[in-house]
């Protein structure tokens, strides 16, 4: 089975409860999707065994063929190439690699190279198989690498994707393919806010999903009133603990010092496996 946990905003525990459900459950993948920040590693503390690098492929002009007619900058919607009287640039940066802008040029004129944009690194810890993405500094595409770290997935684990912040391509590239997603959030007018948006981004793609309350009892009630009216089960609520927020501090998942949560991680995820049949 495959669990997402994501949340409309950074901040909000997601990779705690990531890292905290790995730690419980038997024979757990742990794919750390969040490649701008990812944070799972630092507490897991892994033996990396494999680096590899991921590339995207832009394109590149070849002069001698092309006849600066401009089909391949108007065909491209992200601006990543301009056509001048004698030259044509190619903006790698903006490039999505769709491959578009070749299939237009009649006078075969565009080839493709590949791009370093990060790596992804592998490891194993506390019995958790680890992958994770790292993006280059500076470089906006993440999606091509959060695929990369989803090609790693093991079907014959329990697999738990720590999925970006916010709603965007990044997070839909995480959630596709997924069995269920836990959303992540907290009990307060910023908490709801994004968790309305992320709900109704899950809503279209067909996701399944519950909610997890951290930091439960700092706010009010509105989030619980949200779920209620739109059907979404309340997984677990997480207190506002002094003991949680400390071993936090220190970069410890706080299953390892309070053992008692792990059997509420494996009871959610039998809760979860059983609103799949
Ligand atoms: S479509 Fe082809 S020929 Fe036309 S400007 Fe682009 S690369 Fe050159
Ligand atoms: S591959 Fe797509 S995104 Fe990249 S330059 Fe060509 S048309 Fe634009």
């Amino acid at each position: 089975m495959i669990i997402t946990v994501a949340s409309g905003k950074g901040g909000t525990g997601k990779t705690t409860v990531a890292v905290n459900l790995a730690l419980s459950l038997d024979n757990v993948q742990l794919l750390d999707c969040d490649v701008e920040e990812p944070n799972a590693h630092i507490l897991l503390n892994p033996k990396i065994t494999q680096t590899k690098p991921v590339h995207s492929l832009v394109p590149v002009i070849s002069e001698d063929k092309c006849v600066y007619c401009g089909k391949c900058a108007k065909f491209c919607e992200f601006n990543a190439l301009f056509v001048a009287p004698k030259t044509v640039l190619v903006f790698p940066e903006l490039c999505h690699s769709c491959g578009g802008c070749m299939l237009v040029c009649s006078k075969d004129a565009i080839t493709e190279t590949k791009r370093k944009i990060g790596v992804i690194k592998k490891g194993n810890s506390n019995n958790i198989d680890l992958v994770y993405g790292e993006l280059n500094v500076g470089e906006a595409m993440a999606v091509p690498l959060i695929k990369a770290v989803k090609a790693e997935i093991n079907p014959s684990k329990n697999v738990v994707i720590d999925a970006p912040p916010g709603t965007a391509c990044s997070l839909v590239s995480s959630v596709h393919k997924t069995d269920y997603c836990i959303l992540v959030t907290e009990p307060t007018p910023f908490g709801l806010h994004d968790l309305k948006i992320t709900v109704q981004v899950l809503k279209n793609l067909g996701v399944p999903m519950g909610v997890i309350i951290n930091r439960a009892e700092v706010g009010d009630k509105k989030v619980y009133d949200y779920c209620k009216q739109e059907n979404i089960p309340i997984l677990m609520e997480i207190p506002f603990s002094k003991k949680i927020a400390e071993l936090y501090s220190r970069g410890v998942p706080f299953v390892t010092d309070m053992p008692e949560w792990k059997n509420k991680f494996q009871e959610m995820q039998k809760t979860i496996q059983r609103c799949q049949k």
